[in-house]
């Protein structure tokens, strides 16, 4: 039994772990009976032995032994041979596709001799001299770390010396001298003969291939692509088919059907007298593949049965490299093939009706992110772009307006219709009319779960943060970039999906499928402008209704606002899962909770309160009128002081320089003064300051209770929840709690009604979560605040570590995602799974969200259903795709 090879007869297309992708699938072919070229495969396991030894396991060796003879007597041929020579491809293939990260040798055991016995068998002494040219070439490139540019400079410096405009005007006798100079060229870079010997060049090749595994640009791609660094690559040998012998040989690529629209059909190209580099180099043009059917009608009339095999047995598209050589079809790869998002949805809608999958697995060929690639508007990729930065992509789309760099200038710009992009050194509270108003937000501070980030994801308003390069000064009205200096009123264009910063127009166009999953199919279907358009958004509409039907979490939405709550309700919320009241208070009414803060004695502060009573009753009539009939989460105010309260340094400032200073400013910094912290995320916040500020949560609980009976009496169904945010003792849900039930109490005597609702809090502190069920006691509900359990369970500050360090984290394998993206299922997930068990191990049917960000992060939604939550809750442009993913962790 074979430790590190694997015969392709002894595969299957299941063991991508072992073979790696491109092994597990030529497995499955041979087992198909398809034509397949003999070969076997190395395994990762031989990989990662290299790896961790440093050199290639003795075993490996005997094993290739054996399994070379097993094919050089399959096709009775040898390596080296003068007269019919064994040659043998050695290619790289890992679990997932690396495409061009890694190296590949075609050629393997041409020499000297052999190119004889290859000139013989084939009978076009051309075609073997350029093989061994071929080989010395590849092999001196990736083996033996010769720069390949010698190599080129040396064939062109022939091509000229004999006139020839392109490779193929080389003869024969130009080949052979081209041998000879490559010969020398590794002599002079090595200082040793090119190996003749066929077994040498094969062991050298595959250590080559071992070794691509670790470059830096495979390195770099396995980091982009998350996959990590400890699976190694397969290695595949096989023995080489040739398209490039005469008008009965070539080399194509087909798909079984249009991976751009998805549309069944003969899709692909055909290079007559071709091998596979001539069609990836372009060097000449390919055919269509249905002109193969004129060419050779007996192997394309082979290809086309060898398609409807693997797409059936495959149940998916698949694109496949082959080769005709001498009119016998070889299948040198197959995969299920690479798609556009839409693409992906409407192939699965069309293999349900081909019968071929069923509702349930076409919802888990369709994911949340390939449909959030189709619903934002998006630069037109033809356009001509003007690049300025490049910064953190916060929230997705693609705005393209005029600078505007306060609310003033937004407000007054957008009135008179023009389109804005407001560009901001960081956002506050105060910036809110502006991100309203404006089509994008770009920061030269903060990061994705900054205040802007957050505010900008939660309106669906596209967004550019931590644009370091940027300098923004608003004194000047200018915004310099790299030595370029752009003005209010200069346009600008921003990607909210690649975080790109663009100078001037760039064309953006719609999405059908936006419109549908806002408006509805009809709408969907009217605004698609064609036949493909109009399938996608059926094909999507489609999915989407079978994960509703299969899900087992609701899905809410995170809302402020009636409008927020109405866009989410129309993408298909089941409910709000957060509403952030301190929300409520950015822009102008921001002076409300400053005075309350500041108030230094019963009276002022009790005035303050009163003030806030009428505005958060309209709120809540607003919003739970908006979710009518629908659970509706209200979380009491969770202000990070310092959001809320004059900047400190800037106040300052004013004091100090003015010449009377004013008294009302000497006041407000010695309050701000006493009230300052050094780390605000940690100080004040929820509930401590529910607790030290008397009055503040029962005027919110009260404007909750009497927005209910309003609407009540109008005949409405409200159903407010009432959450309190930052708990880390059940003593503390218990205070709040005494006091919200006497408020309702209250109202409910006034209004002659009985007010029994709901009061929950928010798991986002470790201690909650590790004594939740003692919390559970005082709590009706739970929702994990997935955004502050990530910050303190790491103790990274949510506003500034993506600037701060994790670029260095990222880099050096520490992270391989931002944990504020994708829930760290291993630690914080610890605590949300201790957070559920413990919470009912109190009560069994206690109800559980989520409403931090990740609720609606793909990945973190399966999470979440693993661990029993009821609702994920996500701002309204997510509900979309937390249902899809709610549907495909169901199923
Ligand atoms: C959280 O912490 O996850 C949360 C939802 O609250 P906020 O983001 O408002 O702190
Ligand atoms: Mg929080």
């Amino acid at each position: 039994m074979s430790t590190y090879v694997s015969r392709f007869c002894d595969g299957d297309k299941d063991q991508k772990d072992l073979l790696g992708g491109k092994g597990a699938n030529l497995a499955e072919m041979t087992n198909l009976d398809l034509p397949v070229p003999p070969g076997f495969t190395i395994t990762t396991q031989a990989c990662r032995a290299y790896m961790r030894d440093g050199h290639v396991p003795p075993e490996l060796r005997v094993e290739v032994t054996l399994a070379v003879r097993e094919i050089e007597d399959a096709l009775g041929r040898r390596l080296g041979d003068f007269h019919e020579p064994l040659l043998v491809s050695v290619r790289s293939g890992a679990k997932f596709s690396m495409p061009g990260m890694m190296e590949t040798v075609l050629n393997i055991g041409l020499n000297d001799a052999s190119v004889k016995g290859l000139t013989e068998f084939s009978g076009d002494e051309r075609f073997a001299w350029d093989s061994y040219r071929r080989l010395i070439q590849m092999f001196g490139k990736t083996v033996l770390g010769i720069d390949g540019d010698l190599f080129a400079e040396a064939l062109d410096e022939r091509k000229t010396a004999v006139g020839a405009r392109s490779d193929v005007d080389l003869t024969a006798q130009d080949l052979r001298i081209l041998v000879h100079t490559f010969k020398e060229i590794v002599v002079e870079q090595t200082g040793r003969e090119f190996p003749q010997h066929p077994r040498e060049q094969l062991d050298m090749a595959i250590e080559a291939v071992l070794d691509s595994w670790n470059t830096d640009r495979a390195r770099l791609y396995r980091r982009r692509e998350r996959i990590p660094h400890d699976l190694g690559t397969a290695v595949n040998v096989v023995s080489m088919v040739f398209g490039n012998l005469g008008e009965t040989s070539g080399t194509g690529v087909c798909f079984t059907r249009d991976p751009a629209t998805g549309e069944s059909g003969v899709y692909g190209d055909y290079l007559p007298n071709a091998q596979g580099e001539d069609v990836v180099a372009g060097i000449r043009n390919t055919l269509p593949l249905s002109e193969l059917e004129l060419l050779d009608p007996v192997s394309y009339d082979a290809l086309r049965q060898a398609m409807r095999r693997l797409e059936t047995h495959y149940r998916d598209l698949c694109d496949i490299e082959f080769t005709i050589e001498n009119g016998k079809l070889w299948l040198l790869q197959t995969r299920v093939g690479k798609r556009t998002a839409a693409a992906a949805f409407r192939i699965a809608t069309a293999l349900v009706d081909e019968s071929l999958l069923t509702m349930d697995e076409a919802i888990t060929r369709c994911s949340g992110d390939r449909l959030s690639q189709l619903l934002f508007p998006r630069f037109d990729p033809a356009a001509a772009k003007q690049l300025l930065t490049r910064a953190m992509p916060a929230s997705p789309g693609a705005a393209v307006g005029e600078i505007v760099l306060d609310n003033a200038q937004a407000l007054e710009r957008t009135a008179a219709g023009a389109r804005v992009v407001l560009v901001r050194r960081e956002t506050n509270p105060d910036d809110l009319q502006g991100m309203i108003v404006a089509d994008g937000v770009l920061t030269a501070r903060g990061g994705k779960t900054s205040h802007a980030a957050v505010v900008a994801r939660g309106m669906g308003t596209c967004a550019v943060v931590g644009a370091e390069e940027l300098d923004v000064d608003v004194a000047r009205g200018e915004v310099r970039v790299r030595g370029q200096v752009l003005r209010a009123g200069d346009t600008i264009a921003i990607d909210g999906a690649t975080g790109e910063v663009f100078r001037g127009e760039v064309p953006v166009v719609d999405s059908p499928v936006m419109v549908y999953v806002a408006d509805g199919l009809d709408a969907g279907l009217a605004a698609a402008t064609d036949d493909e358009a109009r399938a996608l958004v059926t094909s999507v509409d489609r999915v989407l209704r079978h994960a509703d039907a299969v899900r087992r979490m609701q899905v809410r939405t995170n809302a402020d606002t009636a409008e927020d709550a109405r866009r989410a309700r129309d993408r298909g919320a089941q409910g709000v899962g957060l509403c952030r009241t301190e929300h409520q208070f950015l822009g102008e009414r921001r002076t409300y909770v400053e005075r309350l803060v500041l108030a230094d004695d019963d009276a002022s502060r009790q005035a303050a309160l009163d003030a806030l009573l009428p505005l958060q009753r309209e709120d809540f009539v607003a919003l739970l009128d908006a979710m009518d009939g629908l659970p509706t989460t209200i979380r009491l105010i969770d202000p990070p002081l310092h959001e809320f309260l004059p900047d400190r340094t800037e106040l300052a400032v004013r004091v100090a320089t003015a010449k009377e200073p004013d008294p009302q400013d000497v006041a407000l910094l010695a309050a701000v003064e006493r009230m300052h912290e050094q780390n605000p995320m940690l100080g004040l916040r929820g509930v401590r300051l529910g607790l030290v500020l008397p009055g503040l949560f029962a005027v919110q609980v009260r404007a909750v209770a009497e927005a209910t009976v309003q609407l009540r009496a109008a005949g409405r169904d409200p159903r407010p929840e009432i959450m309190v945010p930052l708990v880390g003792s059940v003593r503390e849900l218990q205070l709040v709690r005494e006091e919200a039930e006497r408020v309702l109490a209250e109202v409910g005597a006034e209004s002659g009604t009985t007010l029994e609702l709901p009061i929950g809090c928010m798991i986002e502190l470790p201690r909650a979560a590790l004594t939740a069920h003692r919390i559970a006691e005082e709590a009706d509900f739970f929702s994990f605040g997935t955004n502050d359990l990530t910050q303190t369970t790491w103790g990274f500050s949510r506003d500034d570590v993506e600037r701060a360090f994790f670029a260095d984290y990222l880099q050096n394998g520490v992270l391989t995602i931002s944990p504020f993206d994708t829930l760290d299922a291993d630690g914080v997930g610890a605590l949300v799974r201790a957070g559920a068990a413990g919470g009912r191990a109190t009560k069994p049917g206690l109800h559980l969200g989520v409403c931090g960000e990740h609720g609606g992060d793909p990945e973190s939604i399966h999470f979440f259903d693993q661990v029993g939550l009821d609702y994920v809750s996500c701002s309204p442009f997510r509900v979309p795709i937390a249902r899809l993913e709610a549907g495909r962790a169901a199923v």
